[in-house]
């Protein structure tokens, strides 16, 4: 072969494999692309049910994929918390698989620390993918929280050739910081919006609790079909306290009366805060008997003895209450509703005890 044309054999090589290159470039480019618009999406979602959302939704269909989970390993039932006062239950998102603890839930979770691409199997993986039929292959993209993981993205292809051990994860990876970044964000943020949940003087929930609670109470109810009393309190002429002793003054009492009603009710009553110097009290799964019960000895905790004021003096305070209770039909869907009347009517009953004299119970005669 002459030397022009061994170069012309080398030239035609070399404009294959710089072909190729391009090519290669473009697809990598290409696939920078989409992963980094993947990303945006995670990164402005709203909230922390849209994040979710954006996870379990959203990348499956931008991956074109069968199947994609989210586990999460939530010992303190924090973000299922989160997700509940933010209005999303945790069960409403269809493959997010919550649990207290990683152990035993896949193999994989003893060592994430990068994707895991590989074949499905489904005694390991079917507590990743509920449901799931027909996975072939499937990547575990781990979620970290301060370098602890918390739990993976998990997709699932019925393609056994989809996700592969020989198949370049870093994109992957990518994701998954990037997701673990922003669940982070996102809890944080819910927290700090849930703190508008809470009463500063007294510790309680406020009333935008309550109206977030009523309704997960009442569909509990109407679920178990069981009654959901409902107290409503107010101090008597409480007025007088701040006219008399001063706004201090006024505020210890408060606290006390607080934790004076804190002392008598169960962990699983929900209490609030629900005006000045009004208060709730939810009752699950109590009829009007027992309602009644449990407020004649609140009633006594309240105003038996004297409340200790800042400046050494001592009040009497007295309390009226109002009682209602409902047991929702089973076919009840207007919850908030339901909800709005039965503080309306514990309110009138309250209204009763009150005009009756103060210091008293009444029960709403509806
Ligand atoms: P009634 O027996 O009819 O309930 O009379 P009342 O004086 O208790 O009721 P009223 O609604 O007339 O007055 C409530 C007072 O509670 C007025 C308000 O200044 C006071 N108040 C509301 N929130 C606070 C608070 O956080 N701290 C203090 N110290 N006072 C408060
Ligand atoms: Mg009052
Ligand atoms: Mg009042």
């Amino acid at each position: 072969m002459s030397l022009a044309d061994e170069l012309t054999v080398k030239l035609a090589l070399a404009e294959r494999q710089l072909e190729a290159l391009t090519t290669e470039v473009a697809r990598n480019d290409d696939k920078m692309r989409r992963s980094q618009q993947r990303e945006l999406l995670l990164l402005q979602a709203d909230d922390l049910s849209s994040l979710i959302g954006e996870m379990l939704l959203g990348l499956r269909a931008s991956y074109g994929l069968e199947y994609v989970s989210v586990v999460l390993c939530d010992p303190d039932h924090d973000i299922r918390h989160l997700l509940l006062a933010a209005g999303t239950p945790v069960e409403e998102f269809k493959n997010l698989v919550m649990v207290e603890s990683l152990v035993g839930v896949a193999p994989q979770y003893v060592a994430l620390r990068q994707p895991w691409l590989g074949a499905y199997s489904a005694c390991d993986h079917q507590l990743v993918f509920p449901g799931a039929s027909g996975l072939a292959s499937i990547a575990m993209i781990p979620l970290a929280h301060r370098h602890q993981l918390i739990g993976s993205i998990n997709l699932g292809s019925r393609d056994e050739e989809r996700f592969t051990r020989a198949h370049a994860a870093d994109f992957l990876a990518h994701l998954g910081i990037i997701a673990s970044f922003c669940i982070e964000n996102e809890v944080n943020r819910a927290r700090l919006l849930r703190s508008g949940f809470t009463d500063v003087l007294t510790g309680w929930h406020n009333r935008r609790y309550l109206q977030v609670r009523i309704k997960e109470e009442l569909a509990r109810s109407r679920r178990e079909q069981c009654h959901l009393a409902c107290l409503m309190l107010d101090i008597d002429h409480f007025k007088r306290v701040n006219d008399t002793w001063g706004h201090a003054a006024g505020d210890a009492v408060l606290q006390e009366f607080a934790n004076r009603i804190d002392a008598e009710i169960r962990a699983n009553d929900v209490a609030a805060r629900y005006g000045g110097e009004e208060f709730v009290v939810l009752l699950p799964d109590t009829d009007i008997a027992s309602a009644i019960l449990l407020a004649e000895r609140i009633h006594k905790a309240v105003s038996r003895q004297p409340y200790d004021l800042p400046g050494g003096d001592s009040a009497h305070i007295t309390a009226s209450i109002g009682i209602d209770g409902v047991c929702p039909d089973p076919r009840a869907d207007d919850l908030k509703t339901i909800g709005d009347s039965l503080l309306a009517r514990a309110d009138v009953a309250l209204y009763r005890a009150k005009s009756g004299g103060r210091d008293q119970i009444a029960v709403d005669a509806g």
